[in-house]
């Protein structure tokens, strides 16, 4: 295989003198050199071909024995020099300590053809110092959800790390699913993730935490350097604080997108958090089905609820708040972080309006307007609706019939989950919401094509949904590939209907409400 392979991160930043592969609470180093485990009989399940090929794979390379190997853990390309990070963070709320990268393992860095820096990081490739309790394993499950929704966001136009391959291992993993005491062996796969940097809010605030303020500069300036190099020339502390304001920015800038499309991380813990704004860590995730900004699909949440839809952007803020409380020893004082904080909430405000415009149609949220986007949030709870074909089918109204029918939502009928129990007056409320919105947009000065134009590239018709996902993992525990790839295919154009692939947009059938799986999903992955 043609590729150079980098350090940058290696090279740059201080190592674990320790080589040997034990568990161990580690201090003044960033990470730990460690080499992955054999995976038994690795196969290669799928690969995104066009994110190979800007990393400077050829097709030949792609299905040569030697990707399978590199990308299973078995063999290492000429100058990678693998290893696992060293980081903590706040879970559910609490410090909790060291965590590291526990089944992650970077292999090294490739110059992609943009010119950008990019990681390749395997997750699933064995113990490292910093598995704790847990095998350093994945299973295929999780890892196909990982290389499926991380495939989608991208192509959804979200910050995200990417999925370069999808590898069955070929041994088991022992798992305890819904933590009930049922433990089964599980098919064992790896994840090739891949991001310009898979630095995380923990990573300085480990550095804070061991009061590190040498080391914790040394990763703020690298990360600033490589990441943000339109701030590295400013004078400190103002290059510190702009790049904060950066983080800030990128942040809300992600949440906008996730709550614009139903995405709900499911574990925003600050260890989850990239210092890039980048979607990263897919574990419990879920994609809202019918609207409910309370819902979370991550048992292990289910009692309190934290990650819940409606709450991310203010756990985001509140992680950045941890974040900003780790780096005040580079600026030696807290207003300026403050004042990044404390600006959170408007500029979220203004850009999430500025999105339930384009995904309503509308070219002003002005006092005419507001009141039908206040009423939005009502009118999709009143009864079952799925959010994704909501928006679609706004877009297809006939605007004209709307406002002259005197039923309306006859028209919308396939985004109900429950069409036949709603209620005389539920449908009023809806009816008169819809109408309103017609004569809303009538008045507007604006094609019927633009209208919809804009609504077709803000609300996408093909999400990873989460059942969707499950009969993908069905089929590939069958040993079928094809409903995998068929799927992957209609995602890359989340926002095009394409002839023949209604399947993949489905509302969740009846018995995906209580698979586990679908609507339910734990940590064990
Ligand atoms: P998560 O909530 O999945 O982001 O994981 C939290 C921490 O647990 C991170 O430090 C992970 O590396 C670690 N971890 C999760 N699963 C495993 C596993 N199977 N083996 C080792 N470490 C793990
Ligand atoms: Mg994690």
């Amino acid at each position: 295989m043609n590729v150079t392979i980098e350090n940058d991160f290696v090279g740059s930043l201080p190592a674990d003198p320790i080589r040997q592969n034990y568990l161990r609470q580690v201090r003044g180093a960033c990470y730990s050199f460690v080499e992955p485990s054999r995976a038994g009989k690795p196969r290669l399940l799928a690969y995104a071909a066009d994110l190979a090929e800007s990393l400077g794979f050829s097709v030949d390379d792609c299905q040569s024995d030697k990707f399978v190997d590199v990308f299973a853990g078995n063999s290492l390309l000429e100058g990678m020099k693998p290893f696992a990070m060293c980081y903590g963070g706040h879970q559910f709320g609490n410090w909790a300590g060291q965590l590291g990268d526990g089944r992650a393992i970077t292999l090294g860095e490739l110059i992609d053809t943009h010119g950008t820096r990019q990681a390749l990081q395997l997750k699933g490739a064995g113990k490292t110092p910093y598995s704790r309790s847990a095998d350093g394993l994945a299973v295929l499950r999780s890892s196909l959800r990982e290389y499926v929704c991380s495939e989608a966001m991208h192509y959804l136009g979200i910050p995200t790390t990417r999925a370069l391959s999808l590898v069955a291992t070929g041994d088991a993993v022992i798992r305890d699913m819904l933590y009930d005491g049922h433990p089964a062996p599980e098919p064992g796969a790896i994840v090739c993730r891949v991001a310009p940097s898979f630095v995380r809010f923990g990573n300085f605030e480990i550095c804070a935490a061991q009061r590190d303020v040498e080391m914790l500069k040394q990763l703020a300036d690298y990360t600033i350097s490589s990441e943000f190099p339109n701030l590295k020339r400013l004078e400190e502390p103002e290059k510190y604080i702009a790049w904060f304001e950066d983080v800030v920015d990128r942040t809300i800038d992600m949440i906008v997108h996730w709550m614009r499309v139903g995405f709900v991380h499911g574990v925003m813990n600050t260890d989850n958090m990239s210092i890039l704004g980048i979607t990263i860590d897919y574990g419990p995730y879920g994609w809202l089905e019918n609207y409910d900004p309370d819902w979370t699909p991550n048992t292990t949440d289910a009692a309190t609820r934290r990650y819940r839809y409606g709450q991310q952007p203010w756990v985001a803020q509140w992680n950045l708040l941890q974040l900003a409380n780790s780096i005040v020893p580079l600026i030696g004082e807290t207003t300026p972080l403050e004042n990044a904080l404390n600006r959170f909430p408007s500029l979220y405000q203004e850009r999430w309006e500025q999105t339930i415009r384009n995904k309503l149609g509308l070219l002003d949220v002005g006092s005419k307007e507001s009141p039908l986007v206040n009423e939005l949030e009502t009118v999709l709870m009143l009864t079952e609706t799925d959010m994704t074909l909501f928006f679609r089918e706004l877009a297809n109204l006939d605007i004209t019939a709307t406002i002259a029918s005197e039923d309306p939502l006859y028209a919308m009928e396939s985004v109900y989950y429950a069409p036949s129990s709603i209620s005389a007056k539920q449908r009023e409320q809806i009816n008169l919401w819809l109408r309103n919105y017609a004569t809303l947009v009538k008045h507007q000065n604006q094609s019927q094509e633009e209208r919809i134009a804009v609504m077709n590239a803000t609300n996408p018709l093909y999400v990873p949904r989460n059942y969707l996902a499950q009969l993908a993992i069905d089929e590939v525990e069958k040993g079928n590939d094809e409903y995998l790839d068929e799927w992957m295919s209609v995602l890359k154009k989340p926002y095009t209907e394409q002839l023949g692939k209604d399947e993949f947009a489905g509302k969740r059938p009846e018995w995906a409400r209580t698979r586990v799986g679908c609507s339910m999903l734990s940590c064990s992955s």
